[in-house]
């Protein structure tokens, strides 16, 4: 607190992402990284644009990037929005759409990010409890709303909604925006870019930081019709008109292109989730079915605090929500099959 801050900051309760320790050897499944790596493609157009080329700023519009990206999606370029990862073009989501004369909604159990932007842009919200298996209903949200946002699959559960109700959730607020935030819909759930044609009030937001694994590069991107992408573009442009480096723009292109990198790696995940969720279940855990590159879960005999801070000791990282309805749980980010059978190892001394 200082006497020199703004009322906005004195307002502000920021976000707190996992942990990134500083060295040591420790597993790290605690903020849903990809245990793949970039695609090598990706790799050697970053070191191919670090050149004399980094005197001049990029591209503002991050063409080449858009144009990649709706080649992939079957969209058009105009259709594309890009941003410094998806948080940033969640953010301008915020105060460029989901500002109203309403409440936005979103579930009670979600990404902790939005309430953060909501109070930073003022924007009032309410809180849609999930139901009793920790999933979205979607019925719940039929009521007069500012707008809606929800991760498919959610996070930090995993579950995921099918298709068919993300349509009706779109088609029941023709006139509000709902955003889908798709960081996890390579590892298996519905993706609502197919209803985009068809809805002029849907965007959804995407992610290289997981599926791609270049959650260090900092680039997402958000699909929908044209209306919605100049709103974006118009905050954008009154914030920051060069949010991707020249790295981010090169490295990008390459790994939308390498389709047969992302396909196998993200198979690898799907098949290591599987076998993860059984060893846990064969530990005693509960493990909430997941779509998503983590699971979600929790032991009948121990606080989610206590294995969490038990598996730190022995070097393992996870990530712990203490609030209400999931502090008994922990999220695990789904690592190589070595990375998982450790956890296991090590959990099998804490419980
Ligand atoms: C990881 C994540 C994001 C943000 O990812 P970026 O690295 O900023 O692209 C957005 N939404 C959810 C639900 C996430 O888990």
């Amino acid at each position: 607190m200082s006497r020199l801050w703004s009322a906005v900051v004195h307002g502000l309760s920021p976000y707190v992402p996992g942990e990134q320790p500083k060295g040591g050897d420790v597993v790290k499944l605690n903020t849903n990284e990809n245990p793949y790596g970039p695609s090598p493609r990706a790799l050697a157009a970053i070191a191919a644009e670090a050149s004399d080329r980094l005197r001049l700023y990029p591209d503002p519009q991050a063409t080449r990037l858009r144009e990649a990206i709706a080649a992939r999606y079957g969209v058009k370029a105009e259709e594309v929005f890009v941003g410094n990862g998806s948080d940033e073009v969640l953010a301008h989501a915020f105060p460029a759409l989901l500002k109203q004369d309403a409440p936005l909604l979103f579930p009670d159990i979600t990404y902790s990010f939005y309430p953060v932007y909501c109070r930073l842009f003022g924007i009032a919200y309410q809180e849609i409890p999930l139901d009793e298996a920790m999933g979205v209903r979607p019925a719940d949200y039929r009521r007069a709303c500012g707008g809606i946002i929800l991760p498919n699959p959610n996070a930090p559960t995993g579950i995921g909604l099918p298709g068919p109700s993300i349509a009706r959730l779109v088609a029941d607020h023709p006139d509000r925006v709902v955003v889908i935030d798709e960081a996890y819909v390579d590892f298996g759930a519905d993706s609502a870019v197919p209803l985009v044609a068809r809805h002029d009030n849907l965007l959804v937001v995407q992610t290289l930081s997981k599926s791609r694994s270049l959650a260090g590069l900092r680039v997402g991107f958000a699909i929908g019709q044209r209306l919605l992408i100049e709103a974006l573009e118009r905050i954008k442009d009154s914030f920051n008109s060069y949010p991707l480096d020249r790295l981010a723009i090169a490295g990008a292109v390459e790994a939308i292109a390498d389709e047969a990198w992302f396909q196998e790696t993200r198979g690898r995940i799907i098949a290591s989730r599987q076998r993860l969720s059984a060893a846990l279940r064969g530990l005693g855990f509960q493990v909430l079915p997941s779509l998503a590159n983590f699971v979600f879960a929790r032991h009948p005999g121990h606080p989610g605090a206590e294995l969490a801070a038990g598996l730190r000791q022995r070097g393992v990282l996870v990530r712990h929500f203490a609030r209400p309805r999931i502090g008994d749980f922990l999220r695990i980010t789904v690592g190589t099959d070595a990375e998982c059978d450790r956890l296991i190892a090590e959990l099998q001394g804490l419980i």
